[in-house]
């Protein structure tokens, strides 16, 4: 499956909520609800499960959408944090690339 690299590097191509998104798959998106309930927060609906991924046109999820790694990357006029000089020392990113060091390999991978 060809890459979707986020700004911080992450896949959305993996991602089910654009996965659910591109299918216009609703019982993906009640799946994935139930998921992120868990994980991330109890008041994420369904109906909140529409993503066409971090950096294409179209509906992000609401997280994704107010995502500060992300303004962070469209404030100084980036495509990704690969453009920025502190990759590798942003505090940003340093959770995320903590838990998920592929995304940081993504990021890498563009320069
Ligand atoms: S931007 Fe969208 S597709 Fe990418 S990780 Fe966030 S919710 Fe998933
Ligand atoms: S400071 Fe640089 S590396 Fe950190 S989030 Fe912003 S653009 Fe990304």
């Amino acid at each position: 499956m060809e890459k979707v690299i986020a700004c911080c590097g992450l896949d959305c191509a993996t991602c089910d909520a654009r996965i659910a998104t591109l299918a216009n798959d609703d019982e993906l998106r009640v799946q994935t609800a139930e998921k992120w309930k868990v994980q991330f927060s109890p008041d994420i609906t369904s109906g909140m499960i529409n993503c066409t991924g971090c950096r294409e046109p179209g509906a992000k999820f609401s997280h994704c959408g107010e995502c500060e790694i992300r303004n962070c990357v469209k404030t100084k006029g980036f495509e990704t944090c690969a453009d920025c000089e502190k990759l590798e020392g942003c505090v940003l990113l340093k959770n995320i690339h903590q838990y998920v060091p592929e995304a940081l390999a993504n990021l890498k991978s563009l320069n």
